[in-house]
Order: C-alpha cells, then structure tokens, then sequence
C-alpha cells in the first residue's frame, strides 16, 4: 500500500515543528513526510541579532534539518508552484536541480520577508535583517566601518563612519540595535586612535515609542534602556531619502552614516501570492482548524497564514515564533486527526509574553503578563530561547559564557559582499 505523503513547503519556526510532530505521530513509518526548504538548516531567527553583534558563532544559531528530523525527506530547494488539482508540488533546487512532489497533504509554512517600502534611494543603500547572509554580512559592515574611521583623518569622515542607522524599532530593529551598539563600543576599544570616541546609534520608528504593538510596559522598559545606554531614539520619525553618505529624515535632518539597517517590517513571501489562493495582507486565509477553505488537503501556518485569533476575535494571530510554532504542531496534528489519529482542535492560543534582549545582561520581558527588565529579565529571555531551540544548547551557552568574559572577536569574515545581500526581494 502506498503511504500517505505529506509535503511542507518552508522550514522555519511552523514547517520545523509540524514536520518534527509528524514524525512523532507516523512513528513506524504510517506516512512519508517531505520538507521542502531553501537551506538545510531551521534558522532560529531570535538569536540572529547575536550573530550580527558578534557574540554567537553563526553556525549556532541554526539547527541541521537532517539532523534533528531523521524521519523526514529533506529536499534542499525552493518550492516554486502548486497544482491544486493534479495535487503536486514543483521545486528547484542547486545546481539547476528541478523536481515535482505529489501530495496527499500539503502544508504552507513558506513564511515572511524583509518589507520594502518606496523610499527613494533605500533599495540601493540599505540592508535588511533577515538571513544568516545579511547577520554576517552586517557584523563584518560594522567592524569594518571602525576600521575605516580609525584610517582616515577627516573628522566629519571619522565621525559618519561610526554612526549607525537601524530602521524599526519592532523586535528585530531593537534588538539589532542594541548588540550592534556593544559590538561597535567592543571594537572602537581595541583602536587606541579612537579613545575618546563613541559610536552613535540611531534608532527610528514613525510609532510614537520603541516596540509598537507590544505591551506598552515592556515598550517602557527598552527605551528607558536603551537611552541610558546612549542610544538615540527618534520616534515619530521616518527616512524621506537614503543616499551613499547619510540619510535624509522626515524631519529635514541629514544623519551622514555609511550604515543604514532596515528592519522596517516582514510581508509574507511573495510565493503565496503567487497561488491564486485567498490572501489577507498577503497571508493566506485559513479556518481556525488551518485548513484553506476549498482545499481541505491545504493547511497553512506561521507567517504565511491569516490564522483567526480565537482569542481576539476579529483579528488574525500575529507574526511571531511563538504563534508560528504552535500553528506548525497543531497542523501536524490535524493532519494526523484526518487519518484517524486524534481529533482536530481549533489554534486557540494566548500569548505567553514577549521577551526583547538588549544584550550585556539587559533585557525587557513581561513572561506571563509580569513586566520584568534587567538581569531577570536577561536569564529569563535567554533561558526561553534555550529551552526553545531544538539543538545547539551547549554550543550557545559557550558563547555567551566566552561573550561575558572576552572582548568581541574584532575580525571581519568577509564572505558576504554587499551586492550578495540586496534588500530587494528576489524571489
Ligand atoms: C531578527 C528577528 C528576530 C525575531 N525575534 C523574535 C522573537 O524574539 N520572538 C518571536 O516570537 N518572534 C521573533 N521573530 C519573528 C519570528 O522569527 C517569525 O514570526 C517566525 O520566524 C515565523 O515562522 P515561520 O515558520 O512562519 O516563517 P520563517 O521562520 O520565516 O520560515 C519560513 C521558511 O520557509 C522558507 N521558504 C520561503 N519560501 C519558500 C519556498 N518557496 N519554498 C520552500 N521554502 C521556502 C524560508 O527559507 C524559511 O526557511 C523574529 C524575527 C526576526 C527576523
């Protein structure tokens, strides 16, 4: 007898948990399980800002996908169509490698990408913070800015080479703001020819406060400390232009900087759109079962799904791992449920809490709707991130255990180019 197929598109936070709960629940081989993702590594994103602030390896930031899902069939690639009616999947992978999956059971979890707003000059000058390329590619521009002010002996060049410029003020541009700043301050202490210097950090948003969305208290908490910490935050404030040697603000300010990040939000992927399916703001629609209605073999999940929030009713779940790792588990079950396993259950979840980490032993996090910052605040956001990575755990305490006693590592890698990092969506 033919087993049951059921293919993945995407493994991230929701294709990661729904293939690794499949596995469990087809234990004894009941169903073939296909994942199928660009890269072959689960990227745990929340820790990516350490990457690029140079105290966590960017290897463990990642988990191997062979690795940890034994019982999946990993197909390195992209998926590139879906034929709801002949029930297939296309694909390309490397090396032009080009392939069709037939499904009994399909799974979007495809995600989310940096947003682009038509700003003039952005497209060619910033660059977004999403992938293990872009981690990488901004530690080196970070380094390599301090060692090119520490070169030359024009002051105003000096002093636009070590200002900073991160977009957004969401979690992302926070927290990348925030262990970008030690970096820069790590390095500008190993060039005697700086002493004196401080790096400048900008950090803007249009909202009127740091982390919009989230509980107001920990949004209190991130700004309290992050001004102590000498980071300039302009709220209320947008970019009107980006050119090569600084940015023009809405507020007719010129910042001359040679770093621009832009973390000014995610869309879903534009793959989603591209399936004629029912989308919300470019998520595809889904019952609270995540099901697709009209494709009761189609389940969606994570960023790329309007999931309803049972829970606020009239809205959809937002954009988070939390949500997007929940969703992932209860589609594998649901899909269980449709061969007899169980039975399927609505997404029904409340948020737990947000945790920001501000590095250095700083953070703001409200776990079970209790407003925490500082030290507490650090152990219980990095103790979250470590009971929630599925691997690496040994690998990233050594990190931060070597973080907390020696200087950042002050070399530039220089495997990433600028141009192998645009912040144009290519796909
Ligand atoms: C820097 C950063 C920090 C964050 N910190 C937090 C945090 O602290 N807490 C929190 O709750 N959330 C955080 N988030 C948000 C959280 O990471 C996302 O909500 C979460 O990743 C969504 O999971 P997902 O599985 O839907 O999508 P993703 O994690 O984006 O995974 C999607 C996967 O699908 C793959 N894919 C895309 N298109 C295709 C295709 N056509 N074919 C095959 N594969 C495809 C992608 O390569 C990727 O591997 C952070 C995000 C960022 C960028």
């Amino acid at each position: 007898v033919a087993r049951a197929r059921i293919v993945i598109i995407g493994g991230g936070f929701a294709g990661y948990h729904c293939a690794r709960e499949l596995s469990r629940q087809a234990r004894g081989g009941a169903a073939e399980i296909v994942l199928i993702n660009p890269t072959d590594y689960f990227l745990y994103l929340p820790l990516l800002p350490q990457v690029s602030g140079g105290l966590l390896d960017p290897r463990h930031a990642t988990v191997s996908l062979p690795a940890t899902l034994p019982d999946v069939k990993v197909v390195l690639g992209q998926a590139t169509a879906v034929d709801f009616d002949a029930r297939t999947v296309s694909f390309t992978g490397p090396e032009d490698i080009r392939g069709t999956v037939d499904y009994d059971r399909l799974v979007l979890a495809a995600g989310s990408v940096n947003k682009l707003l038509p700003i003039p000059g952005v497209a060619d000058h910033a660059h977004g913070f999403r992938s293990m390329a872009e981690a990488m590619y901004l530690r080196d521009q970070l380094i390599r800015q301090v060692e090119l002010a520490d070169l030359t002996d024009s002051a105003e060049e000096r002093r636009a080479r070590l200002t900073f410029v991160v977009v957004g003020a969401g979690y992302t541009g926070t927290e990348v703001a925030a262990y970008g700043q030690l970096l820069t301050e790590s390095v500008v202490a190993a060039h005697p020819r700086l002493a004196g210097l401080t790096p400048t950090w900008l950090l803007l948003d249009t909202a009127d406060h740091p982390l919009p969305g989230l509980d107001p208290r920990l949004s209190r908490t991130a700004e309290r400390e992050l001004r102590a910490r000498g980071m300039d935050l302009r709220m209320g404030v947008s970019v009107k232009e980006a050119v090569a040697d600084g940015v023009h603000l809405s507020t007719g300010d010129f910042v001359p900087t040679r770093t621009l990040i832009w973390c000014v939000g995610v869309r879903p992927d534009p793959f989603l759109d591209s399936l004629g399916l029912k989308t919300m703001k470019g998520r595809v629609v889904v019952d609270e079962y995540l099901v697709v209605p009209g494709q009761p073999r189609v389940y969606a999940c994570g960023d790329a799904a309007a999931v309803p929030d049972l829970t606020r009713p009239g809205e959809v779940t937002a954009m988070t791992a939390q949500h997007a790792q929940r969703q992932g588990k209860l589609a594998a079950r649901n899909i269980a449920a449709a061969y007899g396993v169980g039975e399927p259950r609505p997404y029904r979840h409340h948020e737990l809490g947000f945790t920001v980490d501000l590095g250095g032993g700083d953070a703001a996090a409200n776990p079970l709707r209790v407003s925490l910052s500082g030290p507490v605040a650090a152990a219980v956001t990095l103790g979250y991130h470590l009971l929630a990575l599925p691997a690496n755990r040994t690998r990233v305490v050594a990190d931060w255990l070597l973080g907390a006693v020696e200087p950042r590592q002050p070399v530039q890698l220089g495997v990433v180019e600028p141009t192998d990092v645009p912040l144009e969506t290519t796909h």
